[in-house]
């Protein structure tokens, strides 16, 4: 079918152009300032924002041997963070674009065309969901949602494709190394052997995991994407994505990516480079905070009927009793905790999955993935874990006290 061409064994680089192979703190903090030919306007220690359109030419031989026409192909600073992702995801490529959708929308539409099929898990982000729902569809491509996270479900619905011949087409499996709200972990060595054995490619979002945690490239993905305005852009202010793997198929997503537009502004790819060196150290104290505030949430068994966690994540998930009026009571007596549906930030966020990332579900498809009207997924920033544990107990008891007052009522 082709795609076994398309897998190249020989992909993977940890040399970028370090040259020698070096820990992740070390390629983390170093992100952006290791590309010298690439030095455009540079002051002191950082480097400039290039906001330029068009370059300018001397001549056409230098216009030829330019690696930067038009910002809309690429940039200095688009550049440096795909370069600074590749490297922490080793990768032998990157490509930086305008947001984790477009990282999605320029992967899959290099990838895929009408006829082709894709598996995917109905939990995966809003987005994503529309876009193959909404769009995939419209394109002519058989979109399946099949529980891809398990691997027996998983080998099912790839053999049923084989069976019926899917004609000349090809079959991509996408998913989240790990799952919003609810935090289920893929095992991407388990999935991505399946896709081998049944000749599919494996297009990994790992927008949660982070590549501290996972490089699902080196456990057998053939693409990985990410929404860099998460965890890696790590201050909710800035919109980016990137998408990392083999050079072909990063030439092939860059390639949709240049033609429809969806490559990184210079100032939010900036902010994102910046922002890498610090990942590490944001992501270790937000993990550590996280698996503190998860037990401290286990233990309040009046007001918290399930908590959803996994160790080394900053994101965990509980239902509030009362439902939907619990959520509502929490949301109004939080103090500093904002709810802002986003998350990856520094500062800790709670949003309402149901009526925000996974409202384009439907509420019974809802109900049988477990996002109940009383479910409340918080993003664990940098702020001190007493301050946060307290905040929240204080808000979970009061819609404890709501429900116990609700029923004495009724
Ligand atoms: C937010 C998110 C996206 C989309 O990213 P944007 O930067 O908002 O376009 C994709 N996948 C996951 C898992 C996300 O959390």
């Amino acid at each position: 079918m082709g795609d076994t061409e398309l897998r190249e064994e020989n992909y993977l680089s940890t040399e970028g152009n370090y040259g020698e192979e070096l820990q992740f703190s070390t390629i983390a903090a170093q992100a952006g300032f290791c590309q010298k030919e690439n030095f455009v306007n540079c002051s002191g220690h950082g480097k400039a924002i290039c906001t330029a359109s068009v370059y300018e030419f001397e001549s056409l031989e230098e216009h030829m041997a330019s690696a930067h026409l038009y910002r809309r192909f690429g940039h200095p600073n688009s550049d440096d963070m795909a370069h600074a992702i590749a490297c922490l995801e080793s990768a032998e490529a990157g490509l930086a674009t305008s947001s984790g959708m477009g990282a999605v929308v320029c992967t899959m539409l290099s990838l895929m065309k009408g006829g082709d099929t894709v598996l995917l898990h109905g939990d995966t982000y809003g987005g994503t969901y529309s876009f193959f729902e909404e769009d995939a569809r419209r394109f002519g491509m058989n979109v399946q949602f099949v529980d891809v996270l398990d691997v027996v479900a998983l080998e099912a619905a790839l053999s049923r494709c084989k069976e019926t011949g899917n004609g000349d087409g090809r079959v991509v499996v996408f998913c989240e190394t790990i799952t919003n709200p609810l935090v289920r972990v893929a095992d991407v060595t388990a999935i991505s052997a399946v896709c081998k054995r049944l000749e599919a490619l494996l297009v990994v979002d790992n927008t949660f995991g982070t590549p501290l945690r996972s490089k699902p490239l080196l456990q057998g993905a053939d693409v990985v994407v990410h929404s860099a305005t998460k965890f890696l852009g790590g201050h909710s202010d800035l919109i980016a994505g990137a998408v990392v793997g083999s050079a072909k198929l990063v030439k092939q997503a860059k390639a949709v990516a240049t033609r429809w537009g969806l490559t990184v502004s210079p100032f939010d790819a900036w902010l994102c480079t910046r922002s890498i060196r610090t990942l590490q150290i944001r992501l270790e104290r937000a993990w550590i905070t996280s698996e503190k505030l998860a037990a401290r949430l286990k233990a309040e068994k009046q007001a918290i009927l399930k908590v959803y966690s996994t160790a080394k994540c900053a994101v965990l998930s509980f239902v509030v009793v009362g439902g939907l009026h619990g959520a509502k009571t929490v949301f109004k007596a939080l103090r500093f905790i904002k709810l802002a549906p986003s998350l990856g930030g520094v500062t800790t966020t709670v949003s309402h999955p149901s009526s925000s990332s996974h409202a384009a579900l439907g509420k019974e498809e809802r109900e049988r993935l477990g996002i109940h009207d009383g479910l409340i997924r918080i993003s664990v920033g940098a702020e001190d874990l007493e301050d946060i544990t307290k905040d929240l107990l204080v808000a979970v008891r009061a819609a404890a006290a709501a429900s116990i007052d609700l029923r004495r009522n009724l």
